[in-house]
């Protein structure tokens, strides 16, 4: 039997093979996780709240189920990191702000209903960005996260939590939010697989809104086969969700095992290198071109030009729908109240619990949507963004009638120190420039690792795009990267990590 730390880390696939063999119990992978924790998480700062009672409890039941001779899941009994933008019943729900402290949700979000469902086991909720805005971790309310592989740095951001908590071995599975890139950067800096599956796959109900059309919960994992495991179990229609597809999920398990790219044609965009990229991004990136010929796909070059437009036509859409979706947190339904002393006016105490509530990122956000959004601004800011977001869609469909899947660095640079972007909106903002065009689309995206920089042996992560409802060619492709990179490594990147 392996001991207690050796638990930690297993992959979910394996965990759960163990625990549905009797090799070890539910209890014991719950417990090396929450040992682990308690070990390592003062440092790394992945979680906000761990829920050790309820851990343990559904890892009971777990074991219970299984002596009762009834058959297991293939996620039973494995321990979860979840970020906390999804309400969970009687267990803290903060977005990483503060207008949110102390507020205890009366109800589970879908995708933590199936988590439940698929005897999951949820360690606790992961820190991020307030209300899932940054790409760093550093904007939220409640101080940053660290990168496991070194902790002065960010380990990407909005879902900075969950890629942290993998890295660093204290869950097997995360799950994030990605809106413009806030489960694909913080895989990408952290050496992990993260999946922004086609834009109404995963139930946004209970799923603490930022900006609606864009939103996504997926899958964070250490391996493409995890993270598909993990896709099937949270994907699928939801009546509560109003844009929720209603058709089967992609088999993304059974193309994660198949992992095959020879015959695929694939592109790579040209758009997204040059100028303001790392040049040990482009180094791995192009390695991993030459992997994909070597393993029998036809590589060839693609043009997007509207993708050069958008960062600026996400950056008027994001702060529009959150200048809207924002607006219900006035003090009298949810959390934080200030100034209710008996003399104020509602009005009065809506502002002062709002100002003090709410982080300057999301002032600054809230502020620009209802600028982009007022009369007279509305069709050159909000309208304009909205073609360039049609333009965007073109240029993908018209990528797509020639590849089966779409290449690229997914972000420019390795994780930067903390504190290097903090005061420069800007340079923060263009660490999405490869990922949001997918999330205006909303097709389907990965990133899993491609190796590491030359020169400060920091991870890079390489971008797959797969059209919508095709989350299964992100898989295909991932799996066979990935095996063919442990192939040439003799060992999976994240084993090259420092230990904590
Ligand atoms: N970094 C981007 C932003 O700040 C994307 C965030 C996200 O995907 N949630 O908006």
């Amino acid at each position: 039997m392996p001991g207690t730390t050796d638990l930690t880390k297993l992959t979910a696939a394996e965990t759960a093979a163990r625990i549905a063999s009797g090799e070890v119990t539910a209890v014991q992978v719950t417990e090396a996780h929450l040992d682990r924790i308690a070990a390592v998480d003062e440092k790394v700062h992945a979680f906000l709240h761990v829920d050790r009672e309820g851990a343990l409890a559904q890892a009971r039941a777990v074991d219970d189920k299984r002596a009762r001779g009834e058959k297991l899941g293939p996620l039973a009994g494995v321990p979860l990191a979840l970020k906390d933008i999804f309400t969970t019943k009687g267990v803290p729900t903060t977005v990483g702000s503060k207008i949110l402290e102390g507020w205890i949700p009366p109800y589970d979000a879908t995708l933590t209903q199936r988590l439940k469902a698929a005897d999951v086991v949820i360690l606790g909720k992961t820190n991020m960005d307030e209300f899932a805005m940054g790409s760093s971790t550093e904007n939220s309310a409640y101080g940053p996260t660290g990168n496991p592989w070194d902790l002065t740095r960010i380990p990407g951001g909005s879902g900075g939590g969950s890629s942290a908590a993998l890295a660093s071995y204290q869950a097997p599975l995360a799950i994030g939010t990605d809106t413009g890139g806030s489960i694909r950067q913080p895989a990408a800096v952290t050496g992990t697989v993260g999946v922004k599956p086609t834009y109404g796959a995963v139930s946004r109900y209970g799923m603490v809104a930022f900006s609606s059309s864009l939103d996504q919960g997926g899958p964070c994992a250490r391996t493409v086969l995890d993270a598909a495991l993990l896709h099937e179990a949270i994907a699928g229609h939801d009546p509560l969700d109003s844009t929720s597809i209603d058709a089967p999920v992609p088999s993304v398990v059974a193309a994660a095992r198949e992992g095959d790219v020879a015959g695929l044609r694939i592109g790579v965009v040209k758009e997204f290198s040059g100028e303001g990229y790392q040049a040990g991004v482009m180094q791995r990136f192009n390695e991993s071109v030459e992997l994909l010929r070597e393993l029998g796909a036809e590589v060839v070059e693609v043009s997007c030009p509207s993708f050069d437009r958008a960062l600026a036509a996400y950056y008027l859409i994001a702060p529009s729908e959150c200048s809207s979706n924002l607006a219900r947190f006035d003090a009298m339904r949810y959390g934080l109240r200030v100034g209710d002393d008996g003399t104020r006016s509602a009005e009065d105490v809506t502002a002062l619990t709002r100002e003090a509530g709410f982080g300057d990122e999301v002032k600054r956000r809230i502020m620009l949507g209802t600028y982009a959004l007022s009369s007279g601004y509305y069709d050159a800011y909000y309208g304009s963004a909205q073609k360039v977001r049609t333009l965007i869609a073109r240029d993908f469909e018209r990528a797509f009638a020639s590849v089966d899947v779409l290449i690229s660095p997914t972000t420019p640079t390795t994780a930067f120190p903390i504190g290097e972007r903090a005061d420069d909106p800007l340079a923060m903002y263009l660490a999405d420039l490869c990922t949001i065009p997918s999330n205006l689309a909303g097709n389907a995206a990965m990133s899993l690792p491609c190796g590491l920089a030359p020169e400060d042996g920091l991870p890079v992560g390489l971008q797959i795009i797969a059209p919508a409802m095709a989350d299964d060619r992100l898989y295909r492709v991932g799996a066979a990267v990935e095996a063919a990179f442990v192939d040439r490594w003799g060992h999976h990147l994240l084993e090259e990590a420092p230990a904590l």
